[in-house]
């Protein structure tokens, strides 16, 4: 009897043991990296995915604003294009921009290089309502009705600040990057900017820039929130701090819950890999026409199937080369980590991570 008991007990054991390292295992993701910032890197990290069935395959790229200097250019993506005979995708927004309307949009994305391969605007046909079957702000997510067309994404992102939600990569490239002009409205709605006349130098930079129109000097500066997208952009573009974030904290954490809730929703339904590009590292999106000079230097290629490892080892590898906890709170005065957070919380992924250089590998 003391033998069976003792037998029964060590089992137990081994199997907690064989059960605690799995679940280590399970909490950690895969990211692969290369300082290789190339088409040939590019290759390599989205290789070691081990994506096999690679027809029918959809790039969501950002063919960057009119103006924009930082977007990443298509020569990157020539590898991928003709391994996977793949379409770069994109949607409309919902600014005033020649990326607005879908004839404009297209030839926009031309100019900047992008016609060697078949460019689809997803919502060109309209819109498409998904389920969120985790909802707090929305009970259904609006996309372009042109993804259904495609089995398998390739969410190319350009790691990079945005004004108003800390940074941009993964995360927002699904969300915003995938939502019809609507979807987009309803994840803005909320963040207004704020002004401050004590601040202000009158060098006009924000009216210049304001995608929305929003923002005139006819007598003192106004902000139409009638015409505010919640952008943001007036709040990287104000180099007298003049233009800030809503002093409710609220309103930021109210955007970017539902900027991954979207995105929770979007990849729930579509099958997803990711390939972040940590280049031409600006305060500014690729949506800005002045984004401002990258502030750091260029890092290298991610690539990984969980989304929010992505982002956690993305921002990680910004802030120790900026020598900060958090470059884009440093850079934007705004933070984004409550992205991860978030994503984390309606787990969309895993915040550990185990990076593969790949560049070690012969
Ligand atoms: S957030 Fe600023 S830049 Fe964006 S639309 Fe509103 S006023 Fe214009
Ligand atoms: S960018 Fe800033 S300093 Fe310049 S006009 Fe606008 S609010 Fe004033």
């Amino acid at each position: 009897m003391k033998k069976i008991t003792f037998a029964f007990i060590i089992a137990l054991w081994a199997a907690y043991i064989f059960c605690a390292e799995r679940d280590s295992l399970s909490d950690t993701s895969i990211v692969y990296f290369t300082s290789d910032i190339s088409s040939e890197g590019l290759m390599k990290v989205f290789e070691m995915l081990g994506v096999s069935d690679t027809s029918g395959v959809a790039l969501k790229v950002h063919f960057g604003e009119d103006g924009n200097q930082n977007y990443i250019k298509p020569v990157i993506y020539e590898g991928i294009v003709k391994k996977t005979k793949g379409t770069f995708v994109e949607t409309n927004v919902l600014y005033v921009s020649r990326r607005k309307f879908t004839k404009t949009h297209i030839a926009l994305a031309k100019e900047h290089g992008f016609g060697y391969a078949p460019i689809d605007i997803l919502d060109s046909e309209g819109e498409m309502e998904v389920e969120n079957d985790n909802p707090k702000y929305f009970k259904s997510v609006k996309i372009g009705k042109g993804m259904d067309k495609y089995k398998k994404f390739v969410i190319l992102s350009h790691f990079k600040g945005h004004g108003l939600a800390g940074f941009g990569g993964a995360i927002k490239n699904v969300s915003m990057g995938f939502a019809s002009p609507n979807g987009k409205k309803e994840m803005h709605q909320s963040f207004f900017p704020e002004y401050d006349p004590a601040l202000c130098k009158d060098c006009g930079a924000c009216v210049k820039n304001c995608p929305g129109k929003a923002i005139t000097t006819d007598d003192e500066l106004y902000i139409d929130y009638s015409k505010c997208m919640g952008c943001g952009e007036c709040i990287s573009d104000c180099p007298a701090g003049a233009i800030k974030k809503p002093t409710k904290s609220e309103s930021q954490q109210m955007f970017l819950e539902k900027l991954v809730e979207y995105a929770d929703a979007i990849e729930k339904k579509y099958d997803m890999v990711y390939v972040n590009i940590l280049a031409n590292i600006s305060k500014g999106c690729d949506c800005s026409p002045f984004a401002g000079k990258p502030f750091m230097n260029d890092i290298g290629i991610l690539a990984s199937t969980d989304i929010v490892a992505i982002e956690k080892a993305s921002h990680d590898l910004v802030d120790k080369e900026h020598m900060c906890e958090d470059a884009f709170l440093k850079e934007n005065s705004v933070s984004g980590k409550k992205q991860i957070e978030f994503a984390l919380d309606r787990k969309m992924g895993n915040v550990n991570y185990k990076i593969i250089n790949i560049d070690s590998i012969e």
